[in-house]
């Protein structure tokens, strides 16, 4: 698919979103022989699904909503993408403490049991109620906990994900429009015309036969100001926060905590610098009604307080606001099932298609996790098989990921290191997490650090930084440091202003 002179281009779907959901739906049309452009207004995971707990899991607490179907899905899925993704995807075992405030012990471990039950044929490890007297797990908490339940889920690298759906879409012939906004979306005669406007107004035309809306929190105003359609879903917009404390205890297991609200919220382990060694520990998230423009969020005081709290009633060791090193926030776009508390919404995706006398179809996505992007995905293209008969069936659950050609991560760390045996240890752990087998197409035929150019500070230099920029639509420092990498925990502002000029010099 060539961009004409006159800015214009022909194809048979436009996705308008570059988050999970609609780069994930890109990649699957795009395996099924549809050409594909896709816009994102911003940058790839620059909204949502950047900001997410990163976990690939089932939702222990959608139980008790029994939301029995979402959680099936999801566990079946964790298990799919695991394989499919061994770079940016790895198993968490989770420590639930027992408090008095929270349902009777047996009644646990019947969830847990469930949990365990609907995610069939599993490769993690199955639940269990354990002590936490004298145990690792317990030692770091405060006395009162004597009993609790280990079980197991997946952490995922979101923001790195989406950029592999979109690598992986490209290389399928996708076009890739970024920063590209759809400000406009009419039917004329047999197409869909759109207009797509870069940050400087630059006009591009895409004339299309379908158009898969996956704009996430903008879902609703793009249906109502883009396409001028009407719509008979809505959507919650739930804001969720996140706070980053340098390591709060030892060991690679995550800790899931209720509060006496009934909220939960996660302490993960963050910023991992070998396969069981983490800096960081990540909390989130808090549950709050949303009302106004999603872009840009941050965590207000109040929030900061209420997780700190909230970890000081389960850990010895506490934390204030002055602990916290980085924090991010975001807004989940939930279908609207008219619940009152921001906690019980479905997290179940909805999709709504609309046509005109069976043509000229558009499809708009509500709701959604990123454990369900590939499901949804292939829910999506599924439904748009009508308009385009001679398309293939969905293969995204046997293809590997950008980078996951490989069985395991360790087989990933092992040819890095026969590859590259100068690599330091923590560096070639970054390299294997961020890139996977990817990496070699980021080191080349480097022999030495000699051959990696300037270093920007912690491992990170100049060889990376010009891969990212070509292949991975980085223009500027917060997509390098907070979206295609977290390398923001570890550089000082001297050294993220030295990037700042470098970007004003060379873009
Ligand atoms: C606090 C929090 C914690 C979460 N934790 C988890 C978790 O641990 N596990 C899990 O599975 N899920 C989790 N989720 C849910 C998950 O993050 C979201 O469901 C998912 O990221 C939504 O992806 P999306 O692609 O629909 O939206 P987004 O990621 O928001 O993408 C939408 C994109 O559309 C673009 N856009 C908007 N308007 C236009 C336009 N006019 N033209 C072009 N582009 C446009 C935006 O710039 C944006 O990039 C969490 C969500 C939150 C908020």
């Amino acid at each position: 698919m060539q961009l004409q002179e006159n800015n214009e281009m022909e194809t048979d779907l436009l996705v308008i979103g570059g988050g999970i959901n609609g780069t994930g739906i890109a990649l699957d049309a795009s395996l099924r022989g549809l050409s594909v452009v896709l816009c994102e207004a911003k940058d790839l995971a620059s909204a949502t699904s950047s900001a997410s707990s990163k976990l690939v899991h089932g939702g222990l607490r959608y139980l008790e909503q029994y939301e029995f179907k979402l959680v099936k899905e999801a566990l079946k899925e964790r298990e799919i993408l695991l394989k499919k993704a061994p770079h940016i995807i790895h198993p968490l075992r989770f420590i639930l403490p027992h408090a008095k405030h929270l349902r009777p012990v047996w009644m646990i471990r019947i969830g847990m049991f469930l949990y365990d039950f609907l995610a069939g044929k599993m490769s993690l490890k199955k639940s269990q109620k354990i002590s936490l007297v004298g145990s690792k797990e317990g030692q770091q908490l405060v006395d009162e906990f004597k009993v609790g339940f280990a079980y197991s889920d997946c952490r995922i690298d979101d923001s790195r994900m989406v950029v592999f759906n979109t690598i992986e879409a490209k290389d399928n012939g996708a076009k890739i429009l970024i920063p590209y906004r759809c400000v406009e979306a009419k039917r004329q005669g047999k197409k869909w015309q759109v207009k797509l406007l870069d940050n400087s107004n630059k006009e591009v035309l895409v004339n299309a036969k379908a158009i898969v809306n996956a704009g996430g929190p903008w879902v609703a105003n793009i249906i109502d100001d883009v396409l001028e359609t009407n719509s008979k879903s809505g959507v919650r917009l739930i804001k969720g926060s996140h706070i980053v404390v340098p390591k709060l205890y030892n060991g690679d297991h995550a800790y899931i905590l209720q509060n006496k609200d009934g909220r939960i919220v996660f302490a993960l382990p963050y910023g991992f610098v070998s396969e069981h060694e983490n800096e960081f520990t990540l909390i989130g998230t808090t549950d709050l009604n949303y009302e106004g423009d999603p872009r840009d969020i941050e965590i207000s005081e109040e929030e900061t307080d209420y997780l700190c709290k909230l970890i000081n009633g389960y850990f010895k060791k506490h934390i204030s606001s002055q602990d916290v090193i980085w924090s991010y926030a975001g807004v989940r776009p939930l279908y609207d099932d008219h619940s009152v508390d921001p906690s019980k919404i479905t997290r179940e995706y909805h999709l709504e298609l609309e046509d005109q006398n069976g043509k000229l179809p558009v499809l708009s996505v509500f709701g959604g996790k990123v454990t369900t992007y590939r499901t949804l995905s292939q829910h999506v293209v599924d439904k748009l098989k009508p308009y385009f008969p001679n398309m293939g069936s969905c293969v995204t659950d046997r293809v590997p990921t950008a980078g996951g050609n490989a069985h395991s991560f360790s087989e990933i760390m092992q040819q890095l290191k026969k590859t590259y045996p100068w690599l330091e240890a923590k560096h070639a752990y970054r390299f294997a997490a961020s890139y996977g087998m990817k990496s070699f197409d980021v080191l080349t035929d480097a022999k030495s650090y000699d051959d990696l150019g300037r270093c920007f500070g912690y491992n990170f230099y100049q060889k990376e930084l010009e891969y990212l920029v070509k292949e991975e639509w980085v223009t500027d420092v917060d997509a390098l440091i907070w979206r295609r990498s977290k390398l923001g925990l570890w550089l000082t502002k001297e050294q993220v202003a030295a990037l700042e000029a470098w970007f004003m010099r060379d873009l």
